[in-house]
């Protein structure tokens, strides 16, 4: 089975500790066929500011040095993950239009609305139901505007609010209740040949879960990336296999690797 680690960050990233070719010989190590490089490009930082200018030599740089120390033994590729557009998608434009050749644009979004504070979901540290729910209603709601954007190849972590109520926060939300906006999201992106990503969530709980991904393939969904938001060597890859054999369960076929921002299909 073809294995590729589609959502991986390096220093290029403000929270990337680790070198494109450290992530990449670890890469090797797991046994990975292809590596494509997802550091963070936001318009909003995880702070709440925004970001007004965009500087791409250190990944291209960093790309470049990558495939010279290893471009014999495994595919690298050169992606973005692209964060909080809707904020201002003439910025957005901008910063996409100075970026290097990409192989690979992941939309993503992490940040709460304005009304509280804008910054990313990481840094809450209380919540009670009430508030998760509208706050995922929020995020569904500029997801869609996202989505209607439509200037990436996948939807990155669908449901990363999860992430952060359920692992930090230990609560048990869900987006049971959320389906008619998750349907109205894949009706918008599926016609135009975008897809989403199984993030491996580093072997934590997938983003998004079996029954948000039955629904995307319900739909007519069908173009998957699988990667695992490596941050550091030791999650490179991390539960990639177990996750290929979740989407088999429910009932995909293929997933997808990207080259020139085009969609290459494997086998499942
Ligand atoms: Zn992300
Ligand atoms: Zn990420």
């Amino acid at each position: 089975m073809y294995l590729a680690d589609y959502h991986t960050h390096s220093t290029c990233s403000d929270d990337g500790k680790h070198t494109m070719t450290e992530m990449a010989v670890a890469a090797v190590a797991a046994g990975l066929d292809e590596i494509c490089f997802t550091d963070h490009v936001d318009v909003v930082n995880w702070k709440g500011e925004q970001t007004m200018e965009h500087d791409w030599s250190g990944a291209a740089a960093q790309f470049a040095a990558a495939r010279e120390a290893l471009g014999g033994r495994i595919k690298i590729q050169l992606g973005v993950e692209f964060g909080q557009a809707p904020e201002n998608f003439e910025r957005a434009d901008r910063f996409l239009n100075d970026a290097p050749p990409l192989d690979f644009i992941i939309g993503s979004l992490h940040n709460l609305t304005w009304e509280h504070g804008r910054k990313d979901f990481s840094t809450l540290t209380q919540a009670d139901e009430a508030f998760a729910r509208r706050a995922i209603a929020d995020y569904l709601e500029e997801m869609r505007a996202l989505a209607a954007w439509g200037r990436f190849n996948v939807i990155g972590h669908l449901t990363l609010p999860l992430r952060y109520f359920n692992e930090n926060l230990g609560m048990h939300m869900t987006f049971d209740g959320f389906e008619d906006r998750l349907e109205e999201i894949f009706r918008i992106i599926i016609p135009k040949g975008i897809g989403i990503e199984l993030n491996t969530n580093r072997g934590h709980a997938p983003l998004p879960d079996r029954d948000v991904l039955r629904q995307y393939r319900a739909l007519g969904g069908e173009l998957i990336t699988l990667g695992s938001d490596a941050h550091t060597p030791r999650y490179v890859g991390c539960a990639i296999r177990d996750r290929q054999r979740l989407l088999r369960e429910v009932g995909f076929s293929y997933f997808a690797t990207y080259e020139g921002l085009e969609p290459v299909y494997h086998k499942l």
